[in-house]
């Protein structure tokens, strides 16, 4: 395990024009840097057009928001995971808590999307974290254990090492409340000990955070070895604020020897 992931998860925001002219806008302010990726996670339309516009850097990868668990069908409005292969995206995003609280995602459905994000060759970021009313009743690690056993219990062991886990507090997400860098670690140490438990060895996934990350608390939160990545939504939406966010937290990830 080595560099940071920096996931832009810009939800349903930027269409292909957009897009497009924020890809470029990044990439002309970033330059790769050993072992860190940068993601951009945009809505399905806007899958080709960012792929498109990344060719060449291989330090910058494509994701998709979601999946659906079957390879093909009638199932309107869908994506299977060879689709959004075929619109570039290598990467995918797996129970986010808008599609857990919004829309209805169960966790049954967590576990087939990452089966089928595997199936597929896509890397799949499983999103655990707990409610405000799981945290204040003493439930966090037991819902994000919950989460996890259902989205990656079954999995042998060389798929769950290919998992990465994205802790995203749900009371954090669009909220402007982050969790303190102590207590994301704190959560991030939880998971890996969960992990390594099932692989019967030290856990090499990469744990990312999510919620209400800035460029004023990024460095802060990668500071923490626990963290090895963050998941961004509102602060990824424009240039200036992303790209303060990959340089400011890129300087923490190289001063903790990462
Ligand atoms: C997210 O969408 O995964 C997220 C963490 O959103 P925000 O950064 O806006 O809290």
């Amino acid at each position: 395990m080595s560099g940071a992931i920096f996931a832009a998860n810009w939800k349903m925001h930027h269409g292909p024009a957009a897009a497009r002219e924020l890809v470029r806008a990044v990439l002309s302010r970033t330059n790769p840097r050993e072992g860190r990726l940068l993601l951009f996670i945009p809505p399905a339309v806007s899958l080709t057009a960012v792929a498109d516009e990344v060719r060449g850097r291989d330090d910058v990868a494509v994701g998709a928001q979601n999946i659906h668990w079957e390879p093909k069908g009638a199932f309107t409005g869908e994506m299977s995971a060879a689709l959004a292969r075929e619109g570039g995206a290598s990467w995918v995003l797996v129970g986010h808590s808008e599609r857990r609280h919004k829309l209805g995602e169960t966790d049954a459905e967590s576990g087939l999307k990452v089966a089928a994000a595997l199936a597929a060759g896509l890397a799949p970021i499983l999103c655990v974290g707990e409610t405000q009313e799981e945290r204040q009743t003493g439930r966090k690690e037991a819902v994000v254990r919950r989460q996890l056993e259902a989205g990656v219990g079954a999995l042998d062991g060389t798929a769950l090492a290919a998992v990465t886990v994205a802790y995203e507090p749900v009371w954090a997400i669009g909220t402007g409340v982050n969790a303190t860098p102590e207590d994301a670690a704190a959560m991030h140490r939880s998971v890996r000990e969960w992990l390594s438990g099932r692989l019967g060895a030290p856990a090499p996934n990469r744990i990312l955070y999510g919620g209400s990350v800035t460029p004023g608390n990024a460095g802060a939160l990668l500071a923490q070895p626990e963290v090895q990545g963050v998941l961004v939504g509102g602060a990824s939406l424009t240039a200036e604020s992303w790209v303060g966010i990959v340089e400011t937290a890129s300087g923490s990830v190289q001063r903790s020897g990462r």
